[in-house]
């Protein structure tokens, strides 16, 4: 029998989400050789299905001060080490004719409290700001809200663990943790695309699984790890209405917000338990709902094209003084389960709950708590240490960048060659919705756009695909933004398999595996929006990929991606 291959790491984080690859990059930065372990792509939990704003606090003002605050100082940090993750638009709260000024008083009262940055705007000045604002529009407060990339902020954060050393396993399962006398000494894992399973010895584990934390801790036995998944669905369309974060002003409450996110404006949300962070669903009369509140807020919402639509999964604590029901009124703090202190197991600490606006930070105290178990304290320099961008360009044809002050990363997740034109490189700084279109027209003579919606060139996907070869198109979706924009992958997503499959990259059954995958995986966050402009371009790609294409009828390879 052929032996169980065996990894060994000081620290083994579980989950790539924006809080566990924080960890990673935190942990690796003070020196301790990491693993992070992720089931799946990094970012595809709720890291990769949230609304899109990095948080001025001004959201939990009058709620939850200590999140509001902690959410303003993140602000403030993410938007100077992480400027390509971030669109720095500015927010407002709007009160609509109704909202009565009970809220806003207490609002600004908390603002004030809190020391949250603030300024009423006024009205004649808002409606030339933004146009198309409801004339309902009764007061105005501007706040230093943003728009933040999940993906961006996560691969970059990854990027730079790697960096420092760090190795990064993705669709990989933890399915079992091990201890020796009374400490955790192992963790159990399977690849879920070659169903290897493999030992990782740990000196330390963090589990950072989000919404699935408390599963992870079932592994050790622990079964009252209280994290609470409280779902949210988000729309978005296929236009940016508006240029900055629209915020309600008034109690928290569904479809309160309205994100402009790239070429696209997202409105959402709701909050609701849910059984199971991997059942998540989206009601119809729910997404029906968050576009009349779109409408309330913007005019003309309901007429611009519905693109897609999706739920994640809040990893909330529970918290015992509101019924269960009510996630919405839960704290939105960050909290760490010292499974030492709580349990009698050594060598594991959960963390969960907070925002991914403060990733940073719940990585900063969970790896300082670690160090003080360890007897290892080391300094933290996540907040002053910039963080690369994304290895590939995320929303362009790539730059080359100065890789950090860390080690040589390990070959797989490194640019192998220059992906952009010598000497050619984006400007660093606030990252702005222009600057797609800038880096597109300065390549258009010598690269091709395969993706118009999203302007994703081809050399950007060949980079992609000679880097991870075993991508979805799904995981380049993420990567690239492949398959966002309005066209939702009808045109790229067969150029992209087409391409993969010139460059030896795929064989045509993994090509067809691949687009079948990439297409049922788009219907489900399409079909709850099937009306009017997005009825049309269904049936359009339908009938190009279906009809004129056959896809149903190629031979395909037996699907392995996931
Ligand atoms: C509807 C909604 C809207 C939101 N909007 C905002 C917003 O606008 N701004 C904001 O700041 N925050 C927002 N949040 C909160 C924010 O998205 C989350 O707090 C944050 O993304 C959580 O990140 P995480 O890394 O802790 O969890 P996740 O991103 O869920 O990561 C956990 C990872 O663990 C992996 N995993 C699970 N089990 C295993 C296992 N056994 N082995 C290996 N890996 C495993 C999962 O695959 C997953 O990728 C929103 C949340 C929701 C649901």
């Amino acid at each position: 029998m052929d032996e169980v291959r065996r990894l060994s790491a000081e620290v083994v984080v579980i989950g790539g989400g924006s809080t566990g690859c924080g960890v990673a990059r935190d942990a690796a930065m003070r020196g301790f050789s990491t693993i992070l372990v992720e089931r799946a792509d990094l970012a595809q939990g709720t890291s990769g299905r949230f609304h899109g704003l990095l948080h001025s606090g001004a959201r939990y003002a009058v709620s939850d001060p200590e999140s509001a605050t902690e959410c303003c100082v993140e602000n403030r940090i993410l938007k100077r080490i992480q400027p390509d993750a971030i669109e720095p638009t500015g927010g407002w709260f709007v009160a609509l004719e109704g909202d009565g000024p009970d809220y806003s008083d207490k609002f600004l009262r908390a603002m004030e409290r809190n020391g949250l940055p603030h300024e009423e705007v006024r009205l004649a000045l808002a409606r030339r700001l933004e146009p198309r604002l409801t004339r309902r529009a009764v007061q105005v407060i501007s706040v230093d809200d943003a728009a933040v990339d999940g993906w961006a902020l996560a691969l970059g954060t990854v990027r730079s663990a790697l960096e420092y050393g760090a190795r990064v396993l993705r669709y990989t399962e933890v399915k079992g943790i091990g201890l020796t006398g009374g400490r955790t000494s192992t963790v159990h894992c399977r690849d879920r695309r070659s169903g290897e399973d493999f030992v990782i010895e740990a000196g330390f584990i963090i589990n950072a699984a989000g919404p699935w934390v408390g599963r992870v801790a079932t592994l050790l036995g622990i079964e009252d790890v209280t994290v609470e998944p409280a779902q949210g669905i988000m729309v978005a369309v296929s236009q940016r209405l508006v240029s900055r974060v629209l915020n309600r002003l008034r109690y928290p409450g569904d479809g309160d917000i309205m994100v402009p996110a790239q070429t696209v404006s997202i409105i959402g949300t709701t909050d609701a338990p849910a059984s199971d962070p991997d059942r998540l669903v989206m009601p119809r009369d729910k997404i029906q709902q968050m576009l009349d509140c779109g409408e309330a807020l913007v005019p003309g919402f309901r007429q611009a094209r519905g693109l897609h639509c999706w739920v994640g999964a809040r990893p909330l604590i529970r918290d015992d003084s509101v019924k269960p029901a009510e996630t919405r009124k839960m704290r939105r703090g960050m909290f760490i389960f010292d499974h030492a202190s709580r349990d009698g197991v050594e060598g594991m600490l959960s963390v969960a709950g907070g925002k991914l606006t403060t990733y940073r930070l719940m990585a900063q105290e969970v790896v300082d708590q670690m160090c003080l178990k360890l007897g290892s304290p080391r300094r933290c320099r996540t907040a002053s240490e910039p963080v690369p961008p994304p290895p590939t360009d995320h929303f362009v044809a790539g730059q080359v960048t100065k890789p950090g002050a860390g080690a040589e990363a390990p070959e797989i997740e490194q640019p192998d060659w220059p992906i952009s034109p010598a000497g050619r490189q984006r400007p660093t700084g606030p990252r702005h919705i222009t600057d797609r279109l800038a880096e597109a027209e300065s390549t258009r003579a010598d690269d091709q756009i395969i993706c118009e919606c999203e302007l994703v060139s081809r050399r950007a996907l060949v980079s992609a695909l000679r880097r991870h070869p075993d991508d979805s198109l799904d995981d380049l979706r993420r990567r690239l933004r492949i398959g966002m924009g309005p066209c939702q992958g009808g045109f790229c997503a067969a150029r992209s398999a087409g391409i993969a499959c010139q460059e030896d990259a795929w064989s045509a059954g993994q090509a067809v595996a691949a687009l079948r995958l990439f297409l049922r995986n788009r219907w489900i966050g399409q079909q709850p929006l099937v009306y009017g402009e997005l009825l049309k371009q269904i049936a359009l790609d339908n009938w190009m990929l279906y009809g004129t294409l056959g896809l149903e009828q190629l031979p395909a390879s037996q699907e392995v991606v996931l």
